[in-house]
């Protein structure tokens, strides 16, 4: 605790007079552009990755980057998800998963941890992502660090898929308001790799090229 004490004495001191102006700008208000759903861990620092700079992003965090379907447990990620499209009117939003996710690995060996039944129930969310994985040997599975990835990469997938149960998603998304990104952060690397619709694959992310994650239904296509 006392680094983090003396952490806050250097913000304090250094960083924040150099910042004084961004920070009074932000004083009564914020229009982030973009909601960033990504797992607890601590090694995930969305602000440092991206650069960002406070009022960028409008951050949800929680064990293994999940967005439970809408209905099933209205809760605090469900609240964020509504109050950053309708009020904040964020105009994108990334899942961002990462390598080695403690939450994965859970997933992935199937025990069940009776001393952490919350912790459990909550992870049921990423099931169908698990039925996404091959066994070893198949597909180029070789190792079971090859299925931990995989899994990964299923699960962004599959909370991509549950945020688009949200109602406040699809209006925004089929009016064309709104834009989702399913992004695999490497921690040992540094390097976010995310997933392109148009070809089905995870690619290297890039400054120049962003292919959508999600194809939407357009309003106006709908309805002729
Ligand atoms: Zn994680």
């Amino acid at each position: 605790m006392q680094k983090l004490l003396e952490g806050y004495q250097k913000f304090q001191i250094e960083v924040f007079p150099k910042r004084a102006g961004l920070f009074k700008s932000l004083e009564s208000g914020q229009k982030p552009s973009t909601l960033f759903l990504t797992c607890s861990d601590s090694r995930i620092v969305p602000d440092m990755i991206l650069q960002s700079d406070p009022g960028e992003l409008f951050i949800s965090r929680n064990a293994g980057n999940i967005v439970p379907p809408y209905g099933e447990v209205n809760g605090g990620v469900t609240a964020t998800i509504e109050y950053a499209v309708l009020a904040l009117g964020v105009q994108n939003i990334v899942v961002c998963g990462h390598s080695d996710c403690g939450a994965m690995k859970a997933v992935l060996s199937g025990k069940q941890h009776p001393q952490m039944p919350t912790v459990d129930k909550w992870l049921q969310h990423s099931a169908s992502a698990m039925q996404m994985v091959p066994p070893v040997g198949d597909n180029n599975i070789t190792t079971p660090k090859d299925r931990l990835r995989t899994l990964t990469r299923a699960n962004v997938l599959t909370q991509l898929q549950h945020l688009q149960t949200h109602p406040s998603v699809a209006y925004a998304t089929s009016r064309g308001q709104l834009k989702l990104f399913g992004w695999v952060y490497e921690i040992h690397t540094g390097c976010i790799d995310t997933y392109d619709a148009a070809s089905g694959r995870f690619l290297p992310l890039t400054a120049d090229v962003l292919a959508p994650s999600v194809v939407h239904p357009r309003l106006e296509l709908l309805a002729s």
